[in-house]
């Protein structure tokens, strides 16, 4: 409801001004797909293994609600085949069937974008520095941008055995949901925020020494972009990501303001082999997701980005019985400006409070006498400059004088 509203609407204002500066432009990818699209992202990520909105149609086909917008995204371009470099931006709402509380909801929006053909590690820079742009803009301060790389595919299989190694040594100090976990992917429990798996977990193998020399390369040049940009970062080598395609670059985006558990505003990285899994040509890819309503949240934690504060900025009062306001409202609209009236006749009385409570800033007033005279009366009822009767035909030149 407003305000919430117009403040989530205004905030993906800022959003989709902040990428299409860069040249990425609208999908609007469908809120359902065939659940094998979403299957593409790995059986063991727990989106697409637990909490997956899944139905069978009428045609008896199985599909699900998305639970994030890549996928579609991808399938997209393997479908359309669009030319490469390919950028794309989307915002919405996904569903999962998860545990409600603060900021982790069953369904919840996200804003992101997908950078499809260039390997270039200037392309993760990019799409990074296009996150922090818009969390600055926002006024969010308190962002720590956390970066990892997770290596090309060869890497992560060497990474992925030792790491089973060093687990399957210590299983049996593990948390039994970690054990689950292990049997599945090994690179997930590193993901465990459970008390009794992290010494373990402190003393895993590291991914960041199991880098062939051009992943390590391709990570290097990704940390000099953003030093180049000023942007501020922590090597995190615990970083996996929820989802099984990343390679490579990844990285989150944590707000410090937040003392919830769930302080993971943003998070995305490069998903080189999304595309041919679904279907299309090798076609390496990069981007991010980040949570709108967690976003907010830290909006609020930060005492920023307020919204807007009023429904409207001009109101008309009209005591001659209302065609004045009729006339006068429409003419303002036309104009393009926001301007409410009051109904039913009321009281001077009546309607001044009801211009005050929608929060115009200026009054504009029809009396007897401005009927007479084809006058209007606009009174500033916020700010110092009182209250003029001008000739209808000056109404907007005064407004503009106000309103400045
Ligand atoms: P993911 O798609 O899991 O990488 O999530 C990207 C971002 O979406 C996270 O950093 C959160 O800000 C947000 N997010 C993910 N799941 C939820 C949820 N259930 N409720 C609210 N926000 C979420």
């Amino acid at each position: 409801m407003w305000p919430d509203a117009a403040r989530w609407r205004a905030l993906g204002q800022v959003f989709a001004q902040t990428v299409e500066e860069a040249g990425y432009t609208q999908v609007i990818p469908p809120m359902f797909e065939n659940i094998e699209v979403f299957k593409r992202l790995g059986d063991a990520t727990d989106v697409v293994s637990k909490e997956m909105y899944d139905f069978e149609d009428k045609g008896g086909r199985h599909m699900a609600l998305r639970p994030e917008q890549t996928a579609s995204i991808v399938r997209a371009f393997v479908e359309h085949r669009p030319l490469i470099p390919w950028k794309a931006w989307y915002s919405g709402p996904n569903f999962r069937y998860e545990r409600a509380q603060k900021g982790r909801y069953r369904q919840f929006d996200q804003v992101g974008i997908e950078a499809l053909g260039p390997e270039d590690p200037h392309l993760d820079v990019e799409v990074i520095a296009l996150a922090w742009r818009f969390y600055q803009r926002l006024g969010l301060s308190q962002i720590t941008l956390m970066l990892n790389s997770l290596g090309s595919g060869d890497d992560r299989e060497r990474f992925i055995e030792a790491l089973q190694a060093h687990f399957a040594a210590h299983q049996n100090e593990l948390s039994e949901a970690s054990r689950t976990t292990l049997a599945v992917n090994p690179l997930r429990v590193l993901d465990s925020k459970r008390e009794q798996d992290q010494a373990i977990i402190d003393s895993a193998p590291k991914m960041l020494d199991f880098l062939s020399p051009e992943a390590a390369e391709h990570f290097e040049k990704v940390q000099q972009g953003l030093d180049a940009l000023d942007i501020p970062y922590t090597l995190n080598p615990r970083l996996v990501r929820g989802l099984d395609y990343y390679v490579r670059t990844t990285f989150e985006f944590i707000s410090d303001a937040f003392d919830a558990a769930q302080n993971a505003v943003g998070g995305g990285g490069r998903y080189d082999g999304l595309a041919e899994s679904l279907g299309g040509p090798a076609t390496p890819g990069v981007g991010f997701a980040l949570g709108v309503d967690r976003t907010l949240l830290a909006c609020d934690a930060e005492e920023t980005f307020p919204g807007p504060t009023n429904v409207v900025d001009l109101f008309v009062i009209d005591t001659t019985g209302g065609q004045a306001a009729l006339a006068l409202t429409a003419a303002l609209h036309e104009e393009g400006h926001r301007a409410d009236r009051s109904w039913d006749n009321r009281s001077m009385k009546a309607q001044m409070k009801a211009a005050d409570r929608s929060g115009a800033q200026i009054a504009l007033i029809i009396g007897e006498e401005e009927a007479a005279s084809d006058t209007v009366t606009v009174r500033d009822l916020r700010g110092q400059s009182g209250q003029t009767t001008v000739p209808r035909t000056q109404v907007n030149e005064t407004l503009r004088k106000m309103m400045r």
